[in-house]
């Protein structure tokens, strides 16, 4: 697991991101930090459309991001929302996570509480790359 430092800079950066969210539908603004290996943070929003299925969740925007970037290999993620309890990623995003080696997930809300966890907790039978299984 990263260190409380990371963590704590991983919630800022998706908290910034946050501000950027979409959301005139659901009004649940959502802000994700994903950390790469060497060391890179990149933010996303949730971005939603009137045609709700094209909506993307900010987990996989950041993700998305640092891909398109020429980033695949990452060590965290955190995922922050106004809920009572931690945001929880939907199951799209977890298989997402799964398909780049994303373990640890950083779940957070805007009262500060924060639930570390690891993706195999969240989704233990994940389809996993081909190479890895
Ligand atoms: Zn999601």
């Amino acid at each position: 697991m990263i260190n409380e430092d990371t963590i704590d800079t991983l919630i800022r950066t998706a908290k910034n991101a946050r501000n950027n969210a979409y959301a005139p539908y659901s009004k649940r603004a959502v802000g994700a930090c994903v950390l790469t290996s060497d060391g890179t943070l990149y933010g996303g929003s949730c971005i939603e459309n009137s045609s709700l299925s094209l909506s993307m969740c900010a987990e996989r925007v950041a993700i998305f991001k640092a891909v398109a970037d020429g980033k695949n290999t990452f060590d965290a993620i955190a995922v922050v929302a106004d809920t009572e309890e931690p945001f929880v990623p939907c199951g799209a995003c977890l298989q997402v996570m799964a398909e780049f080696g994303i373990n640890d997930v950083i779940m957070a809300n805007l009262d500060g509480d924060i639930r570390p966890t690891t993706l195999k907790e969240l989704i233990p039978y994940a389809k996993i790359k081909e190479s890895e299984e």
